[in-house]
């Protein structure tokens, strides 16, 4: 969740992680990082809502139709890196695994809307929003409010979001997936949750990596992002809660969760989130776990 996420770890006791410098943040800002969409791929119209460029596309179903729609959000992006450790971006890592997803999610018949396919903010970021150390609370509440838009206006029938964890003892490391346990739809949250976890530890499994199960757990126990006073009262994460006027006013309207499947901070994490062979198994095992949810396996 932005810096927020990184709050979030703060708030689990976890130590804040440096983002790439300001220079290069504000490098990137307005020079087109985004590639061009596919032929095949249109703009969601999102009302009320300004995105920015090629933000919010999806992406028509390459296999048999099933007529359902998976929001894809790689965590970060534009002005908001995200965590970096080990010479691994989060922003980076998550929209590799994103587009890896959406790939193989369109060639089983789904429809796919990314929140963003290249180093872009998803929403049209005003000059408020990103300060000298890259993006502010306004900015983080602003692209929370525009992805879940995003997922809402895609009418998507889940919300999955890709980010990765980190925390100050290199040693620790492991896979989580976070789930909101008040909204209406919380059980099928929480299936979702388990099914997707356990996908993404068997796929790591299946290639023989020592990645520890940290298991599912609610927004609330996660910490909360405690970048502001009205995101402590709030508590739980954006993308994924429930409404409170003024702060979540339209809140994501399908099951969805977080998943975090490595730390960056701890090496042989870092290494398996650069790699594409990672990215992959990654990919795979979302793949796997978001088709068993939708399927009602
Ligand atoms: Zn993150």
């Amino acid at each position: 969740m932005g810096v927020a996420i990184v709050k979030l770890e703060a708030a689990s006791g976890r130590g804040p992680v440096a983002g790439r410098g300001s220079a290069s943040l504000l490098a990137g800002v307005g020079q087109g990082g985004a590639k061009s969409p596919a032929p095949d791929s249109e703009q969601v119209a999102v009302p009320g809502t300004a995105l920015a460029a090629h933000a919010c596309t999806a992406f028509a179903p390459l296999g048999p139709d099933r007529g359902q729609t998976v929001y894809v959000d790689p965590g970060h992006g534009g002005p908001d890196p995200g965590a970096g450790a080990n010479s691994v971006q989060e922003e980076t890592a998550t929209l590799a695994v994103g587009q890896e997803l959406a790939k193989r999610l369109r060639a089983d018949g789904y429809r796919v809307v990314l929140s963003r396919v290249g180093d872009s903010s998803v929403a049209a970021l005003p000059a408020s929003a990103i300060g000298d150390s890259g993006i502010t609370i306004t900015g983080v509440h602003l692209e929370n409010q525009a992805r879940m838009a995003c997922a809402n206006a895609a009418a998507a029938d889940v919300l999955v979001a890709i980010h990765f964890n980190a925390f100050e003892d290199p040693s620790v490391g492991g896979a989580e997936t976070i789930y909101d346990d008040v909204r209406p739809f919380a059980d099928r949250n929480l299936k979702l949750a388990k099914l997707v976890q356990a996908s993404v530890v068997a796929s790591f499994s299946a290639k023989g990596w020592q990645v520890p199960d940290r298991g599912v757990q609610t927004d609330a126990a996660a910490g909360t992002p405690a970048l502001s006073g009205a995101g402590q009262a709030y508590g739980r994460l954006m993308e994924l809660g429930p409404a409170q006027q003024g702060f979540v006013d339209h809140p994501s309207q399908m099951p969805g969760v977080v998943v975090e499947p490595l730390f960056l901070t701890r090496p042989a994490e870092a290494a398996v989130a650069a790699d594409p062979t990672g990215q992959a198994a990654m990919a795979e095992g979302l793949r796997q776990g978001i088709e068993k949810f939708l399927s009602g396996a």
